[in-house]
């Protein structure tokens, strides 16, 4: 008998895995309907040996030192921080917008004060900030808006930043220093020997059995377990009943070039002509050396894998709806990204399954995080992790 059936091998899932094998001494049986672990974060070295992710690039960055520690335990990391370039208007230009980027991009010469004023020049103020097109015009105006983030918002979303949240475009600061990161947190690293290693370590006690190719459903009902842990999207999870909940969907293009580097900059953004909105460059974020190169493209779809909630009123309505039937479920936890249909970050998900994992055994997140079962022997170091497969479904 299980004690806990854990639906998907993401980080949501892996964390709790990890910590209820090794902070709690329970048994484990986490299945994923992929045929890998790792969820989105999933990467591995292609028929070329160049060490890809598959899901589009997954970059860490995090305020949290619990977070930090505690993924320690299971890597190495490679100090990296991510740089962004877009294409407008020809030219290659630092994003988000910095003081270099207004510079390259108007042949100017400004400082930083005086971008500043050029900024507020340009800005169009707005009463009520309520759509993603508010926050970014009322910064830095229509026309930079139009070259940045206008049409790759369409692209992304399928919908005008007009129609959607704030929250959007507020992600992207904009910044009158040279500045180019793209994010500012404080810990800023990529796993050494990259994301799947990591979870193999996490996953690595003899109470974790993992089932790949197996979709919860076909197993639930003969695998005996006391309790759910469920990753998935929510409103699979109840049938639909309300409707789908909808989300934006990418096709990956993945390809490899006979040459040691394709672009000047990890990510390439192309906000407005190509179809696609931007190309990645793995062995930036990897420090791969390799005599040849590998890319993403990234394609918005509107159907495909559920990758990124849409975020707007009356779908959070609907979410709200399957909210009260998750929580008349006590049998079932819902945990991560599908299952709260919210955008979040990796370092976001690991704070919420340390949280989840804390409120099960009544600890505060930072304690959760580092509780051993005394009398656990599962140390991540000396077991084989456990994988079954099952067929792929069809
Ligand atoms: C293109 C893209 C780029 C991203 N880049 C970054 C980034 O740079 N930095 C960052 O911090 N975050 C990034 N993210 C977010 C990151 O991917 C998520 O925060 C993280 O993967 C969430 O983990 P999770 O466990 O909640 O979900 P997931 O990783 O989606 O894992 C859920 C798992 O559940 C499985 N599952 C679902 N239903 C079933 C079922 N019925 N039976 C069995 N298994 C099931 C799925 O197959 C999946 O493997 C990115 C996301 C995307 C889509």
């Amino acid at each position: 008998m299980f004690d806990y059936l854990i639906v998907g091998a993401g980080f949501a899932g892996s964390v709790l895995a990890e910590r209820l094998a090794n902070g709690s001494n329970k048994k484990i049986l986490i299945c994923d309907k992929r045929p890998h672990i790792g969820g989105n974060a999933f990467d591995f070295y292609n028929d070329e040996g160049v060490l890809i992710h598959k899901y589009g690039p997954h970059i860490f960055h995090t305020n949290s030192k619990d977070v930090f520690d505690y993924l320690s335990k299971f890597t190495e990391w490679r100090n990296y921080e991510h740089r962004v370039l877009a294409s407008v208007d020809g030219m290659l230009v630092p994003m988000p917008i910095n003081l270099d980027t207004i510079n390259k991009l108007y042949g100017l010469n400004l400082t930083a004060f005086e971008v500043e004023d050029f900024l507020a020049s340009v800005a169009e103020p707005c009463d009520e900030i309520k759509t993603s097109e508010d926050v970014v015009v009322s910064k830095v105006g229509r026309e930079l808006y139009e070259k940045f983030f206008r049409n790759y918002t369409r692209k992304q979303w399928g919908l005008d930043p007009s129609e959607l949240d704030a929250s959007v475009t507020s992600r992207v600061p904009t910044r009158t220093t040279r500045d180019d990161r793209y994010f500012t947190d404080s810990y800023q690293a990529m796993p050494k020997h990259g994301y799947t290693r990591m979870f193999e370590k996490m996953l690595d006690h003899p109470n974790i059995k993992v089932l790949l190719n197996c979709d919860y459903e076909e197993i639930s009902k003969d695998i005996p377990f006391r309790e759910l842990i469920y990753t998935g999207p929510i409103d699979a999870f109840f049938n639909y009943r309300y409707g789908k909940l909808p989300y934006r969907s990418l096709e990956f293009k993945h390809e490899t070039h006979d040459t040691e580097q394709f672009q000047t900059a990890p990510v390439v953004n192309y906000p407005n002509e190509q179809a696609f909105t931007r190309i990645t460059e793995f062995k930036y974020l990897t420090g791969q050396e390799h005599k040849k190169t590998s890319i993403v493209y990234e394609y918005p779809q509107a159907e495909g894998d559920p990758y990124y909630p849409v975020p707007r009123k009356e779908n959070a309505e609907l979410y709200a709806k399957y909210k009260t039937l998750a929580d008349a479920r006590s049998d079932v936890r819902f945990v991560g990204r599908l299952a709260t249909y919210r955008y979040y970050n990796m370092d976001q998900i690991v704070a919420q399954a340390l949280t989840e994992y804390g409120k099960m055994v009544g600890k505060k997140r930072q304690e959760a995080a580092i509780a051993k079962a005394v009398g656990s022997n599962g140390n991540g170091s000396t077991a084989t992790m456990q994988t079954l497969t099952k067929t792929p479904l069809s």
